[in-house]
């Protein structure tokens, strides 16, 4: 028997944060979105929910995993601000490899993370890979006590608000996945510069790019096993993925209900335009693709917490329900006329910040190849 329902403690959870995201943080995301300021007092908020402790240890101020709560914090949180809402996706990605580091650095860095006190950067892509992310060129050179990083990583989230970042970087003279690491680098170090970059959208996120010039990194900043660390970011992704995918969705919600509460309202011709099949048919049209894309996105998530595979799944999560949010969030703007184009509305807004999901976690040209390998892997073994 399959239900689609959420369990009671997962709607109570969405109802209080749906209620948080339309009082405190939709009547703001204007004005927080045309700034490149880090929105702290909102994250410190988000934090007192307790979400950025999600999935992580109880003696750091954490709760038991749960991805699809994690999904739901995402959509319900996006109605309100997209950019706000993107903190529970960071932070689960980010702890869960924190997870596997020592004891000094989880204690140093999950409870202020934890409590909203602190931000950590994930930083993979370099100026020379992003899909083809194996092919990194940032080097870890082994010396006594730890090691000495150097390179340039770019296009990096929370690059210029985050106190550290999880660093991905290869041993010399190692090729593609095998030999690369992560490590924990404090950015407030000698050798290491953040460079604002600035993007269409997101702009509170601090888009931006590290440099490394020979910093050194002690030996309990490793995360996880020596070499082994492109494969376990690779894992996480499969989570992060369709949590983007909610994300992106939660925004395209709050966009479709301004639209068709405005349809009702504005009257051409002596009419509300609600009464035209050229304004209803698109907003059913988006609909019922926004209500396919959510579910395959709880899917997804639904798979990871009960162990199940789910690679393919994450990967459809991330190349269509961006685009679905895309689309309705477009459609919606063009039901408000010249309003819908207005910087005064939130629209254009929510548009330009849905567009990063198009690219970052990976393009949808790079997810469409790990669905299609993962169904040519199934039919040629069967
Ligand atoms: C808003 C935003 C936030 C980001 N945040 C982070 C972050 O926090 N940390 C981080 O490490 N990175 C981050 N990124 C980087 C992101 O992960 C990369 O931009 C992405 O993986 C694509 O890499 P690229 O930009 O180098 O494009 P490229 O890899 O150069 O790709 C260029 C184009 O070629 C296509 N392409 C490439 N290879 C293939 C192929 N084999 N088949 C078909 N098409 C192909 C791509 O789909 C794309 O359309 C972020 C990006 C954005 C936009």
């Amino acid at each position: 028997m399959v239900s689609f329902a959420f369990t009671e403690d997962q709607e109570d959870f969405r109802r209080s944060l749906a209620d948080f995201a339309r009082k405190s943080l939709l009547p703001e995301y204007v004005r927080r979105s045309s700034s490149t300021e880090f929105s702290w007092d909102a994250h410190r908020e988000l934090a007192k929910t307790g979400l950025l402790g999600i999935g992580m240890p109880e003696e750091f101020g954490g709760t038991p995993d749960d991805p699809v709560m994690l999904g739901l914090a995402a959509e319900t949180l996006a109605y309100g601000d997209v950019n706000v809402a993107a903190a529970p996706v960071n932070i689960g990605l980010i702890g869960s490899q924190l997870l596997h580091g020592t004891r000094e650095v989880q204690e140093e860095y999950l409870p202020p993370l934890i409590n909203g006190d602190i931000t950590v950067a994930i930083a993979l892509t370099e100026p020379g890979s992003g899909s083809d992310a194996s092919g990194l060129r940032t080097v870890a050179t082994p010396e006594p006590g730890g090691w000495r990083l150097r390179g340039e990583k770019t296009a990096i989230t929370w690059a210029m608000n985050a106190q550290a970042a999880l660093v991905y970087a290869r041993e010399p003279g190692s090729e593609r996945s095998r030999g690369v690491s992560c490590f924990l680098v404090p950015l407030a170090q000698e050798g290491v510069t953040a460079s604002p970059t600035l993007g269409m959208g997101c702009l509170p996120l601090g888009w931006g790019s590290l440099h490394f010039d020979d910093v050194f990194v002690p030996e309990n900043h490793l995360i996880g096993e020596a070499g082994l660390g492109f494969h376990a970011v690779m894992n996480h992704f499969d989570f992060s993925r369709a949590a983007l995918g909610l994300l992106c969705l939660g925004a395209a919600r709050a966009s479709l209900d301004e639209a068709a509460r405005y349809a009702q309202q504005r009257q051409t011709f002596g009419r509300p335009i609600s009464d035209y099949q050229g304004v209803t048919f698109p907003l059913a049209e988006h609909e019922t693709y926004m209500e396919a894309a959510q579910a395959l996105c709880y899917k997804a998530l639904w798979a990871r917490q009960e162990g199940l595979p789910h690679t393919a799944l994450a990967s459809m999560s991330k190349w269509w329900p961006p685009l679905v949010a895309k689309d309705a969030i477009e459609g919606a703007m063009r039901i408000h006329g010249n309003l819908g184009y207005s910087a005064e509305f939130p629209l254009q807004q929510r548009f330009r910040d849905v567009m990063a999901y198009l690219v970052a976690d990976g393009t949808s040209e790079i997810q469409k190849r790990i669905i299609a390998s993962d169904l040519l892997r199934r039919v040629g073994s069967a």
